[in-house]
């Protein structure tokens, strides 16, 4: 898209997205797992800022035009909580209902599950995350769906892809920002290796965005 180069510029001023520049004098992510990688997302910048999340979203809708044009979505669905505001805003712009999955410990696991929302069977519903790294989320939330025989279309709506597919199984990923993110154990990261410092990026945003 022609403009894209701009929505990126844009969400980095934000703080919204990062991405290392190969720089070795500067910091690369010490993620909350504790592995590092070479960027990160940021999604509470974006919902605390309900303008700019308007302006994202409306970006979305920009890019799943042609996609939508053949089916239109009955609800806009994903995973809870703190990132709904995003599904709402979607579901609010393209005039839909909206609804979400969240997140409980059964015996076999963490699952996410539908509990308030009645979806009907044959219900055209489209999947949204915010970013995309794990499928976990995602996945969950599809097969919720999936189980309750909602037709769940065949593409995922998101702002940022940092897995290394276009592909969620069988499903393209329709999203703003593709980019491969690397996350490695901490004994053996590239970054590291040539001397970049593994910090926190929320507690050293000087560092991580100086432009020296
Ligand atoms: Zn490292």
């Amino acid at each position: 898209m022609n403009n894209e180069i701009n929505w990126w510029d844009k969400l980095k001023e934000m703080w919204i997205l990062w991405q290392h520049n190969g720089d070795c004098s500067k910091p690369h992510a010490l993620l909350t797992s504790g592995k590092h990688s070479d960027a990160f997302n940021n999604g509470s910048k974006l919902v605390e800022s309900p303008v700019m999340l308007s302006l994202v979203v409306s970006w979305m809708i920009e890019n799943l035009e042609l996609l939508i044009k053949e089916e239109k979505p009955i609800w806009i669905v994903g995973p809870a909580f703190w990132a709904i505001t995003i599904w709402h805003e979607l579901a609010r712009q393209l005039n839909t209902k909206f609804a979400f999955t969240e997140p409980v410990q059964t015996p076999e696991g963490k699952m996410q599950v539908l509990k308030r929302f009645d979806i009907k069977a044959w219900d055209t519903v489209l999947v949204v995350e915010d970013a995309i790294t794990t499928w976990w989320s995602i996945t969950k939330t599809i097969n919720v769906l999936e189980e309750i025989w909602a037709n769940v279309l065949p593409y995922v709506a998101t702002i940022v892809n940092w897995s290394w597919s276009e592909k969620l199984w069988n499903r393209q990923i329709s999203s703003l920002f593709y980019w491969k993110m690397n996350i490695w154990e901490k004994d053996n990261c590239e970054l590291c290796k040539c001397g970049s410092e593994a910090m926190r990026p929320k507690a050293n945003r000087d560092k991580f965005t100086s432009k020296k």
